[in-house]
């Protein structure tokens, strides 16, 4: 069992390392957040670094090798972790607008695009040219995500699209967005689902943004579909079969966030480290004192074993050895660890933790939703406890 990196992914880690460094310090991610403010500028440095191209082929203008093994450098998903890491590090919401675009156009569009497809989203994905979200959640169908009610109708040469989803994050600073969508009943509910890979700014789409707790800089909306045109070719995959494929862009989409996630939860964790460091009460400093130094040496135990299992996951999905239940748990393990250490970090400021002129209050507030977002914790245990024949 080897645990090291190769010396082309650590060179991979020091680039964005650097590159963030400038192009999305602490002081940038504080003002995008305030200003609910995409981090354009420090998704545009990462486009121009060519990191969008990660993950996808040279022939559409990326750098990803054909063979993806573990070998590092060429597109594999420790690579990708590497990427999200390094993003979430920074701020966590780059890491989401990249990973959802790098998922939902790259990833998705390389499994099931068609040639033209390909030869039209991917040069554009791996330029970092466009961004991509995802809408998958309605009103009424969050955990129970299958059970969605939007439809769309086959009318001459296209689809008409009407309903509602919610939680569309980052549709109102997106290009296009993966819909998923119901174009007949089946007798099960998975049954009748069409992926769409739909223009954002089509005629009939009426997007409302959410007032939100964190995740603010790219934020989340609420969007309606009112007789949305679209072509043939906007179906992504077999028409009646998208969950199948949804569920593999979720595995993807587990990899990615608990990737970023743990980038996000060491940024806090090296913050209230710091802080206790410096911060002197009764005459010492407050790390001297075992109440806060346990606190400090069991957020880095957490992270440790969450870094692990996201390397092991990634790895795993290397091999293509990956099962259900390990995506669920590295996914749970990672989000409750970023929840628990931002709270624990909170703790360690007193009451600067409390401050919004502080970076915690966003780690607290931003991963609150890690347990939430993307298949809750308590579905997540679903899955787990499924596995073990319960
Ligand atoms: C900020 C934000 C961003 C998001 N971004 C996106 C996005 O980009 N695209 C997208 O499509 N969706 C997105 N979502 C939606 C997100 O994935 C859902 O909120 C999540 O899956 C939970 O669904 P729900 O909110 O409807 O909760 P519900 O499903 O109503 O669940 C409510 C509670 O009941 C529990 N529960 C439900 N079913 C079970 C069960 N079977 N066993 C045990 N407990 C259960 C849940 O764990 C939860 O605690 C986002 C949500 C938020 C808040």
């Amino acid at each position: 069992m080897d645990y090291s990196f190769t010396p082309e992914q650590n060179q991979i880690r020091e680039h964005l390392r650097a590159l963030l460094g400038k192009a999305c310090p602490p002081e940038y991610a504080a003002k995008c957040d305030e200003g609910a403010r995409p981090p354009r500028e420090a998704y545009d440095a990462l486009a121009q670094g060519g990191w969008f191209g990660l993950i996808v082929p040279p022939e559409y203008g990326g750098s990803a090798a054909s063979n993806t093994g573990s070998g590092g450098g060429n597109g594999s998903a420790i690579d990708l972790a590497i990427l999200l890491e390094e993003c979430g590090y920074a701020f966590e919401e780059l890491a989401m607008w990249v990973f959802r675009t790098l998922t939902y156009g790259g990833y998705a569009v390389m499994r099931d695009g068609t040639p033209e497809q390909k030869a039209s989203i991917l040069p554009r994905v791996a330029r970092g040219e466009i961004a991509v979200c995802f809408g998958i959640t309605e009103p009424h169908s969050g955990s129970d995500a299958a059970a969605l009610t939007t439809r769309a109708a086959e009318r001459e040469g296209g689809y008409v699209i009407n309903g509602q989803k919610v939680f569309t994050s980052g549709m109102d600073c997106s290009d296009l967005c993966l819909l998923i969508a119901r174009t007949s009943s089946g007798e099960k509910k998975h049954e009748g689902i069409t992926n769409f890979l739909v223009d954002t700014r089509t005629p009939g789409i009426e997007i409302r943004k959410i007032k939100t707790l964190g995740q603010r800089a790219i934020g989340t909306t609420q969007v309606f579909y009112n007789d949305v045109q679209v072509p043939k070719t906007a179906v992504l995959g077999k028409v009646g079969q998208g969950w199948r494929a949804v569920d593999a862009y979720i595995w993807y989409e587990r990899l990615c966030l608990s990737a970023a996630r743990t980038g996000a939860a060491t940024a806090a964790f090296e913050y209230a480290l710091n802080y206790a460091k410096t911060r002197k009460q009764f005459g010492q400093t407050i790390g001297k004192f075992q109440a806060v130094s346990h606190q400090l040496a069991n957020m880095k135990m957490m992270l440790d074993i969450s870094r692990t299992m996201v390397y092991r996951f990634a790895w795993l999905m290397d091999q293509g050895k990956a099962t259900r239940q390990d995506a669920a748990v590295v996914k749970l393990h990672t989000g409750e660890t970023y929840k628990a250490v931002s709270d624990m970090g909170l703790q360690i400021l007193g009451g600067y933790g409390y401050c919004m002129e502080y970076p915690m209050q966003r780690f607290f507030r931003d991963s609150r939703l890690a347990t939430i977002g993307a298949g809750t914790s308590e579905i997540q245990r679903n899955i787990i406890a499924r596995g073990l024949g319960l």
